[in-house]
């Protein structure tokens, strides 16, 4: 199995939750979203976000948003920087 890195799985979560990832990588991506300790509370929070908003039926703002939040995945510590780590 491919292994992804963190940048390679940000960039596929919003095919993923469109549905439009091809299954080989989707399998990909939820094994790094299993196992990296980066992307899963992004990637909830993504989705979080997306729930909301279909909630809302604010269609129009989705696009917008969704750029917002993925520009900010693209901007939170990787595997170098020291992250609080749950005892
Ligand atoms: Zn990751």
């Amino acid at each position: 199995m491919t292994q992804l890195s963190c940048p390679m799985a940000r960039s596929m979560v919003s095919d993923y939750i469109d549905g439009d990832l091809p299954r080989d990588q989707a399998r990909s991506l939820e094994d790094h979203l299993q196992t990296c300790q980066f992307c899963p509370p992004l990637y909830a929070s993504l989705v979080e976000t997306l729930t909301e908003l279909k909630a809302l039926d604010d269609v129009g703002g989705v696009d917008q948003l969704v750029r917002r939040v993925l520009a900010a995945l693209a901007e939170p510590p990787g595997p170098d920087d020291p992250l609080p780590r749950r005892a």
